[in-house]
């Protein structure tokens, strides 16, 4: 399977704190992967990396095959602009603006005129059934609906990877398995990649592959099955133990 967008041997430190340690992560056109790990195992440092919003010290990020990391600033604004998408844990939408404006935003910044860039708006928020509240300021919504306007702004512009870091960590279990829904159900029908940090497993399920981040490398499911096959028979025999110990009590 050929990366759309790829990190390779990563590593970033945050004056002595080491973030990154060599990690290395492909994601095909239009696959879902989520990363997962104990917090501080350096999952949001990778996506921002494979964003290119951070530089990594070492290593090199290719986007569709050009580096990412090599570019100006300019043109990897630009791209960002053009080609990704963003939802983070809160929404980070501009509260005194409405609905509309928020998810108008990217399309008028990347030049195209008001009419048609609230009409792309409105029709995504009707698809994600917030056409009603288009008129509201985003300050006024609740956290489950802010999530979902964050979700049609990151997806308004056509991105071909959508970076999303816990989207639904600020948000009760049920109202987070909506939300994921729509994000991943919007995601496939744009074939749109998408990388999603979380620590929630319930989350990480919509995903088509997992991988875990440890120490600020990337685990690959084949390790993180390994991994979780060493726990279980180590779980088993601690049940054996357990039992053969009240046996020999008998
Ligand atoms: P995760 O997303 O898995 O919780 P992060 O990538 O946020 O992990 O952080 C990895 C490590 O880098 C942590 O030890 C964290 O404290 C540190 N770190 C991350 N961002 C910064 C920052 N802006 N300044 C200082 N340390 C940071």
């Amino acid at each position: 399977m050929t990366a759309l967008i790829h990190g390779q041997d990563l590593y970033r430190s945050f004056g002595q704190t080491p973030a990154l340690q060599g990690a290395t992560l492909s994601v095909a056109a239009g696959e879902i992967v989520a990363v997962m790990g104990p917090s501080g195992s350096g999952k949001s440092t990778l996506l921002h990396c494979l964003a290119g919003i951070f530089a990594p010290d070492r290593g090199e990020v290719w986007f569709d095959g050009r580096r990412l990391d090599k570019m100006s600033d300019t043109t990897r604004t630009r791209l960002r602009r053009t080609d990704f998408g963003f939802v983070f844990q809160f929404g980070q939408l501009v509260p005194e603006l409405t609905v509309a404006d928020n998810v108008a935003i990217p399309r008028l910044l990347g030049r195209v005129s008001r009419k048609r860039a609230y009409a792309q708006a409105m029709s995504w928020l009707d698809r994600l059934g917030l056409g009603d509240l288009s008129g509201r300021r985003t300050g006024e919504l609740s956290g489950g609906q802010a999530q979902r306007v964050a979700v049609a702004r990151a997806l308004v512009s056509g991105p071909r990877v959508l970076f999303a870091d816990e989207p639904t960590g600020s948000l009760d279990s049920a109202t987070g398995d909506q939300v994921m829904e729509l994000l991943v159900a919007a995601a496939r029908q744009e074939q749109a990649a998408v990388v999603l940090v979380t620590h929630d497993s319930r989350v990480a399920r919509s995903a088509d592959r997992i991988v875990s981040v440890h120490d600020g490398r990337v685990v690959e499911p084949e390790n993180v099955r390994a991994t979780a096959a060493r726990f279980t028979e180590a779980r088993f025999t601690e049940a054996r133990f357990t039992e053969a110990r009240a046996e020999g009590a008998r």
